[in-house]
């Protein structure tokens, strides 16, 4: 029956793929897992938004989003960021001042700057049409080799891996020896490895699966192996050496920062360059060294930002009230924030509202993009 062989071979094919020599060793076992994960796939994927039509453009914009991110983070601001910029060329034309607040609160900004960037590449480029391979996206501001195999696969279902953090973590039990992601060279090995395992025409579906997988069931610390669709595949079953908990070094940072008034309205300037917080509005802000001066000492936070607002911002101010203390915890960096009310005094005039300076009342903060450390500052202002 040759024609019924033919068929079978087929089917085979398209499960497993055309794959690289080495990688072929647990042939045999591919189409049960395969079949084993997705199985498992159809009935507890999570319910995600931008999971819901295949759109291209909100998956690309999830994927910015949920680099460094959890989960349930990124869904509001999700929502709210697709109502703003319903498609590509909406996010494409937009200021990146209107991008930049659509994020705030978010964090990473680089990430905003980059989807923007990428919108406008696209339209220009590509017409307004994402590219659809992980080469092609790779081509993009942005794109690291995650992000393309995550719009390729989950947009296109182009059978290129799409690891996040919970799918490396799936994998490296799985198969420890292919996918051993401490080593840096593993990397394009795992890839390779993966690659062979990916049903064509079912791409998205298992790339989800996998990072689902890590999700729900093959979680960090301690893994629910009976729960697990693919136990009889995983070679650690639950057995995960303890690893030594990373503690990440956070720096410890004070911020003077000034509230200054002018006929009801307050200071604020866009921070320029690609630093931290750069590209959002804020209140003028000087770093002060730990245990410097007291209050009347020329180093004292209150004189420092006098002289930093002379000097970069030719305004003679007087530095007042001080208000409470707020703090912000960012990735690197733990910020103790001391702000203080101050006016102008002396008779220079003041400038006039600038492309990055303007005089803005408390009511209007909310039109400009303010990071949520800045917003605490404005809180106390009645924003
Ligand atoms: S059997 Fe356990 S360790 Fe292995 S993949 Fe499943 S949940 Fe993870």
């Amino acid at each position: 029956m040759p024609h019924l062989r033919s068929a079978r071979f087929q089917v085979h094919q398209n499960l497993v793929g055309s794959l690289p020599a080495p990688s072929r060793t647990s042939l045999p076992e591919r189409p049960a897992f395969q079949r084993a994960l997705l199985r498992w796939y159809e009935t507890h994927q999570r319910s995600l938004p931008w999971r819901k039509n295949g759109n291209p453009y909100r998956i690309l914009v999830s994927e910015f989003m949920l680099q460094q991110t959890r989960v349930e983070t990124v869904i509001p601001y999700y929502e709210r960021f697709l109502k703003r910029f319903p498609s590509l060329r909406d996010l494409a034309k937009a200021p990146l001042q209107e991008v930049l607040k659509a994020w705030a609160g978010l964090g990473y900004y680089a990430r905003a700057r980059n989807l923007h960037e990428a919108a406008k590449a696209i339209v220009r480029e590509w017409g307004g049409k994402i590219p659809r391979t992980k080469e092609e996206l790779l081509l993009l501001p942005g794109f690291g080799p995650y992000t393309a195999g995550a719009v390729a696969s989950l947009a296109f279902h182009q059978p290129v891996p799409a690891l996040d953090g919970n799918a490396k973590r799936v994998l490296g039990r799985l198969f420890p020896e292919q996918c051993d992601f401490s080593r840096m060279s593993a990397k394009k090995q795992a890839d390779e490895f993966l690659a062979g395992w990916i049903p064509p025409r079912r791409a998205a579906d298992f790339n989800q699966a996998l990072m689902d997988l890590g999700a729900m069931v093959c979680i960090p610390s301690s893994p629910r192996c009976t729960a697990c669709p693919v136990f009889r595949f995983c070679a650690t079953k639950g057995k995960i050496p303890k690893k030594k908990r990373v503690v990440r070094k956070v720096r410890e940072e004070i911020w003077a920062v000034a509230l200054v008034e002018k006929d009801g309205k307050f200071l604020l300037h866009r921070k320029e360059g690609r630093g931290l917080l750069s590209g959002l509005w804020q209140f003028p802000s000087v770093a002060v060294e730990k245990n410097q001066g007291k209050r009347g000492n020329s180093q004292d936070p209150g004189k420092l930002l006098e002289k930093y607002l002379r000097e970069d911002f030719g305004l003679e101010t007087r530095i007042k009230t001080s208000l409470p203390e707020q703090e912000h915890l960012f990735t690197h960096i733990h910020a103790l924030m001391k702000p203080y009310l101050g006016s102008l005094a002396g008779t220079r005039p003041s400038f006039p509202n600038s492309g990055s300076l303007r005089w803005v009342g408390a009511s209007a903060f909310s039109r400009y993009p303010i990071s949520t450390a800045m917003c605490k500052i404005a809180a106390l202002v009645g924003s």
